[in-house]
Order: C-alpha cells, then sequence, then structure tokens
C-alpha cells in the first residue's frame, strides 16, 4: 500500500495543476489581451479587451480557421475547392456564405471592369505564384491560362449554386478572403463583449474601439522595398486598412520586378505599382479595393473611390523613372503620416 502513496500524490498534484491549467484567467476589464496564431498561410494577431477576452479570441481563431477550411483553394476538401472541380460539368450548390461571397466578389469585378477578378486561378499558377515555385512562363502557357479567366465565365443562381462556362477555371478569393475572415472575427469579438479589439493578418487589418494608448490606433505602411522601414503612419479611429502589393510574393527576372498581383486583361504580373494601400469601413471592402486599385493605376483608381467608394481612401507608391525611386499619389481624403520622403 505504502509504495502507492507517491502515485497516488503525484496523480493528485497532476489534476490540480490541470484544474489551474483549465481555470479561466483572472483578468482585469481594461487588460489588453493578444494571441497570434498561423492561420491561411500567414501570422494573425488577435488583441482585445473586455470582459471575457480569453475566450473571445478562442472563438475568433475558431471562426478564421473556419472560413480558412470553407475558401481556401489550398485545401482540396473546401468547399470552393470543390467547385473548382465540379463547376464545368454541372451546377454545384454552395453555402449561403459562400455564394454571397462570391456575388460581392464579381460586385468588385463588374465595377473595376475585370481589374478584380476572382478567376485569375489559372494565371496564378501558371506564373508559379501559388506554390511559390516562381518562373516566367511561355506565351502560350500565358494564354492558354487567360482564356480559362474572365468573371464573365462564371454563372452564379440562387437556387442552383454556382456553374462554369470554360473547363479548367479556376477560382481564388486570395484578394478578398483574408479581409472577410478579419471582419467576421471582429464580429465575434464585439458578439462577446469586447471593448476594443483588433484583428490583424498582416496585409488586412480591421480595429475596432480605441487603442491601447489613445482614442486613434496608428498602422504603420509597411515600406515597399526597404524591409523593416515603414512608409509612414494611418491614424484609425474604426474600419479596416489594407495594403496589396509585391514585395511579399513575387520575383525579379531581368531588373523587373513579377509580383502576385496579375492584370487579368493581359495576363501579366502588374509592373510599375509598388504598392497600394486603402482605408475602409470594412476590412473586405479594404482588401478587395487595394487590389482592384494595385491593377486599375491611380487615376482609374481614384475614379473608382470616387464614384463607388466614397467612404474608402487610398495611397499609391508608384515606381519612379529611374531605378529604384518611387512617388506617392493619394486619393482625396486619405490622412496619414508620411516617415519615408519620396526618392
Ligand atoms: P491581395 O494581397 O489582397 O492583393 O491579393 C493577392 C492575391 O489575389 C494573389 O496572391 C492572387 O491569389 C489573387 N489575385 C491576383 N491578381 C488578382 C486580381 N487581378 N484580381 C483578384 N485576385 C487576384
Ligand atoms: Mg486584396
Amino acid at each position: 500500500m505504502s509504495a502507492r502513496r507517491p502515485v497516488t500524490h503525484r496523480a493528485a498534484t497532476l489534476g490540480i495543476a490541470l484544474l489551474l491549467l483549465g481555470a479561466p484567467v483572472a483578468r482585469a476589464a481594461d487588460e489588453w489581451v493578444t494571441q497570434a496564431r498561423y492561420v491561411m498561410g500567414t501570422v494573425w494577431t488577435v488583441e482585445t479587451r473586455g470582459p471575457r477576452s480569453d475566450e473571445a479570441i478562442e472563438g475568433a481563431f475558431t471562426e478564421i480557421r473556419r472560413l480558412d477550411a470553407l475558401l481556401s483553394t489550398y485545401r482540396p476538401e473546401s468547399e470552393l475547392s470543390r467547385v473548382n472541380r465540379s463547376a464545368a460539368k454541372g451546377w454545384v450548390p454552395v453555402s449561403s456564405e459562400t455564394y454571397a461571397l462570391l456575388e460581392r466578389s464579381f460586385g468588385y469585378s463588374k465595377e473595376s471592369e475585370g481589374a478584380f477578378d476572382p478567376t485569375v486561378g489559372t494565371l496564378i499558377r501558371a506564373w508559379g505564384f501559388k506554390y511559390l515555385d516562381y518562373h516566367m512562363p511561355a506565351p502560350s502557357v500565358v494564354e492558354a491560362a487567360r482564356a480559362k479567366v474572365g468573371f464573365r465565365k462564371v454563372r452564379l443562381d440562387p437556387q442552383k449554386g454556382v456553374r462554369f462556362d470554360v473547363p479548367g477555371l479556376e477560382l481564388d478569393l486570395g484578394a478578398i478572403a483574408k479581409g472577410y475572415a478579419v471582419d467576421r472575427a471582429l464580429d465575434h469579438l464585439k458578439r462577446m463583449g469586447a471593448v476594443s479589439a483588433r484583428v490583424d493578418a498582416g496585409g488586412n487589418q480591421g480595429v475596432w474601439g480605441t487603442g491601447p494608448t489613445r482614442a486613434e490606433w496608428m498602422f504603420g505602411i509597411k515600406h515597399p522595398r526597404e524591409d523593416g522601414e515603414i512608409l509612414g503612419a494611418v491614424p484609425l479611429a474604426a474600419g479596416a486598412v489594407s495594403t496589396s502589393g509585391d514585395a511579399e510574393r513575387g520575383f525579379w527576372h531581368e531588373g523587373v520586378r513579377y509580383g502576385h498581383i496579375v492584370d487579368p486583361h493581359s495576363g501579366r504580373p502588374v509592373s510599375g505599382m509598388l504598392s497600394v494601400t486603402v482605408v475602409s469601413p470594412t476590412a473586405e471592402e479594404a482588401d478587395a479595393l487595394s487590389t482592384a486599385l494595385y491593377v486599375l493605376g491611380v487615376e482609374k483608381g481614384k475614379r473608382l473611390l470616387r464614384d463607388r467608394h466614397p467612404g474608402s481612401h487610398a495611397l499609391f507608391v508608384q515606381a519612379g523613372k529611374t531605378p529604384g525611386t518611387f512617388t506617392y499619389a493619394t486619393s482625396d481624403g486619405f490622412r496619414w503620416h508620411p516617415q519615408f520622403p519620396e526618392r
């Protein structure tokens, strides 16, 4: 009997330790709680202040993972992958959530005259941007891919679902899904009673409530060419900010940068634009618009904001005439504190 006592004792200690681990952490109501996780191929940081922050953050990550499982084209079992496999053969029914997101995505396609186009999947593969095996494709490969691109080749029907008019077409929601997930995660935090919150998915961020040290939040805009530098800071009381650029996914070939945002009309990566940052009321809008404006360029981009998205504002960073130089252009209403001069 006595030989078993230490075991019992150890079990009891372990039990207490587990109980303590499982017990909710007591936190002050105004304490900031932050968690970072890797989802959708990027590091997400969720930060919040409120009554049940730990539980709220857990729920926010559950929501982000749920959307990854629904919309990722890297997951063969996702709803979007199922559509890509079967929609050329017949109608594919989809959840109302995916349907609504596709409908809004095609809305951005229409208003940007195809600059934003979620059917770019085959082109993204052709240039090696999907699996980071970047290369210059042969012109015939680009042409073949381009024949499978075009939002007008996809039909949506509220009863029947999604149908493709050409085989091999591939939907890719990489330019909007993260923004949408930021909005859904923020909604979850609000529902849980958060006093303030920030959801950061790298290039896409959304905030709600006051920042940790002042009434406004401050966002750094990454310098598109100088690692570790910021171009400037954007103050934001609520809403979202998104940056699209060629810095993270792209390659150099004979002195030219080829980034992962393609012009669906030419089938080639957009050149001449280094980054576009958009501030919008929602992260979905900021995400879709930063990609659309990256393709549209300054003049058409500003017009799109003025005519269709008066609540959104943009900063364009363009390559200058001599290599290594760049210039800024902003739409009316873009407020920021530049730190890095044009050069
Ligand atoms: P973002 O970083 O939000 O600008 O999204 C870029 C991603 O969207 C790329 O990695 C592609 O998956 C996809 N994409 C590239 N070009 C376009 C385009 N013209 N319209 C819509 N999605 C695009
Ligand atoms: Mg985007």
